[in-house]
């Protein structure tokens, strides 16, 4: 049989798509994903169930990547039915304004300028909190502002350490003027209102029931089948068995680091470095994975005194933005990580240990850069579909960056040593302050400490020209190959400062409307 759509992804973007796109009964859609489906809140397990922790362990892919030169480290993404949504922090905001302005002029077109993304923005939740023009109430994502209540010790520790070093006390992290410290909003709902809302939950829980939306859980997804210059289909290893699937029109929603590795095992991609690995050109787009952006985070680590780390409460509640000296609007987050289980002369990139050292439970002050000038690359080590791609991130490519990160460093530190936040532990874990002084040496804690806030994005980037690195066109579609799209957060033509998922579902949400015209 031949599909109407074949999405590839169930997350963020994906799922987004497929609830919009098999509104239309008569259209048939096949959602793939490699990973299993959990259809029901009751059938969740708690590591998917709980906002309280990112799940990177159960339902990750195992991606590693190199943070800066010779510092290699877990980079999570979610393998499951809701994707990287069913398994993050939570966080549930959007970027600022001019990230988005910023994408209109970069593609062309101006609908995605911020005026015209904020309707969608809206249409995604259901804010219990706030209303008013930036806010939407009814949709499928509930979010909720931590209570003062809610906030565990050191959360408001860091808080009113914030307030005390002169941040503004900001209620409101999705009002577009805001800066400050907040009580972090979160796409939390369920029974105690402490269920991670992925786009499974939000979207995909209202679609299920449609004979014309077939989801298939446990499809690894190799690569596309073109043929003429058309996307026809998709080769899926489906239960250990390699099988063809056709469809009319393809997308991918693989996420930024699988989107790009599909394109390239299907000979889209830079023709010449494709041949080395033997991979036949079907498109020569020199483009594709090239243009890798994240956020880097660097934690200070702190030593908690007695009963101040508690693993069963929220990692994050608490939230700073603020402007570095490069003058551009919140270009800073700083998080306070509750609790981070850090191994001793281990790795901490992605909050877990050391598996062969002794691991102790630490807390951070985490801040990170959000509008990056560095950029890195995926690329892939082989044709082969059961070998993972190679993430090269290069944080540290970029003076701005460097820049801001020993900013955030001695921000970190001076937060750390607050009257309100030093009675919650004995001292920094890696850092003093003779490095702090020292530029030089402050770069080389920066370089060990490096660790991702687990955005990566732009790595098929939306835009007219793919001589300029443009994969696909402002609407998703891929240069020079028919019937093919990519939308995730791998199309954005640069990254935002915010945490991704919102913006990941709103890319869903424009992009499916827009295939139901052109569908029609
Ligand atoms: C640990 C962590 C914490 C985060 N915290 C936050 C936060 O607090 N707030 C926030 O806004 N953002 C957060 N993010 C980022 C945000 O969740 C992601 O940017 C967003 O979910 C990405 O959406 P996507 O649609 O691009 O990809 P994903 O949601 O990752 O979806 C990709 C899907 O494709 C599937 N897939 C991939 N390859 C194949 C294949 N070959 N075959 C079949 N299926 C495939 C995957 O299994 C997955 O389900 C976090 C991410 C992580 C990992």
């Amino acid at each position: 049989m031949e599909y109407d759509v074949i999405i590839v992804g169930a997350g963020s973007s994906g799922a987004v798509m497929a609830a919009r796109l098999s509104e239309d009964r008569s259209r048939s859609v096949l959602l793939l994903d490699a990973g299993p489906d959990y259809a029901t809140l009751d059938s969740l397990p708690d590591d998917v169930n709980s906002i309280h922790e990112p799940s990177t362990v159960h339902h990750d892919w195992g991606f590693d990547a190199t943070f800066v030169p010779g510092r290699v480290a877990p980079l999570p993404r979610g393998k499951l039915v809701g994707g990287s949504s069913a398994i993050n922090t939570g966080v549930a905001i959007r970027g600022a304004p001019g990230d988005y302005d910023r994408w209109a002029e970069l593609t062309g077109d101006e609908r995605w300028g911020w005026e015209q993304c904020l309707p969608y923005f809206r249409a995604i939740e259901d804010d219990r909190d706030e209303g008013g023009d930036f806010h939407g109430q009814g949709g499928p994502i509930p979010v909720r502002r931590w209570t003062r209540e809610e906030l565990q010790p050191v959360q408001q520790g860091f808080y009113d350490a914030c307030v005390a070093a002169g941040f503004e006390e900001d209620r409101d992290q999705n009002d577009p003027e805001t800066t400050g410290i907040t009580r972090a909003a979160m796409n939390r709902g369920g029974p105690n209102q402490m269920t991670r809302w992925s786009a499974n939950l939000g979207f995909l829980s209202q679609a299920r029931n449609r004979l014309n939306l077939t989801i298939r859980s446990h499809c690894l997804v190799d690569r596309v089948l073109v043929e003429d210059g058309r996307a026809v289909g998709l080769r899926v290893e489906c239960d250990r068995e390699v099988q063809e699937v056709r469809g009319r029109e393809i997308v991918l929603s693989a996420g930024a680091v699988m989107s790009p590795a599909i394109l390239l095992r299907s000979g889209i991609g830079p023709a010449e470095e494709l041949a080395e690995l033997g991979i036949a050109s079907a498109a020569d787009l020199p483009g594709v994975g090239k243009h890798l952006m994240d956020h880097p985070m660097t934690p200070l680590l702190l030593h908690p005194t007695e009963g101040v780390v508690d693993p069963a409460k929220p990692l994050l509640q608490t939230l700073l933005r603020y402007t570095s000296s490069t003058g551009e609007f919140n270009d800073m987050q700083v998080y306070l990580l509750g609790h981070i289980l850090f191994a001793p002369g281990g790795r901490y990139g992605t909050w877990q240990g050391d598996e062969d050292a002794e691991p102790e439970w630490v807390f951070a002050v985490a801040p990170g850069v959000q509008l990056p000038h560095s950029y890195g690359s995926v690329t892939l080590a082989s044709a082969d579909y059961t070998v993972k791609p190679v993430i090269d991130l290069k944080f540290d490519e970029a003076e701005a960056d460097r820049v801001r990160l020993r900013e955030g460093a001695r921000l970190a530190w001076r937060l750390a040593h607050s009257a309100e936040l030093s009675p919650f532990h004995t001292g920094p874990v890696d850092l003093d302050q003779e490095t702090l002084d020292d530029d030089a040496r402050l770069d080389e804690w920066i370089h060990g400490a490096s660790s991702s806030m687990a955005h990566p994005t732009c790595t098929c980037p939306m835009g007219p020209d793919p001589a300029q690195g443009a994969v696909v066109d402002s609407e998703g579609r891929v240069h020079g190959v028919e019937g093919l799209r990519v939308v995730d957060g791998s199309i954005m033509p640069t990254l935002i400062r915010a945490n991704t998922n919102f913006t990941c579902m709103m890319i869903g949400a424009r992009i499916a409307d827009w295939m139901v015209e052109e569908l029609a």
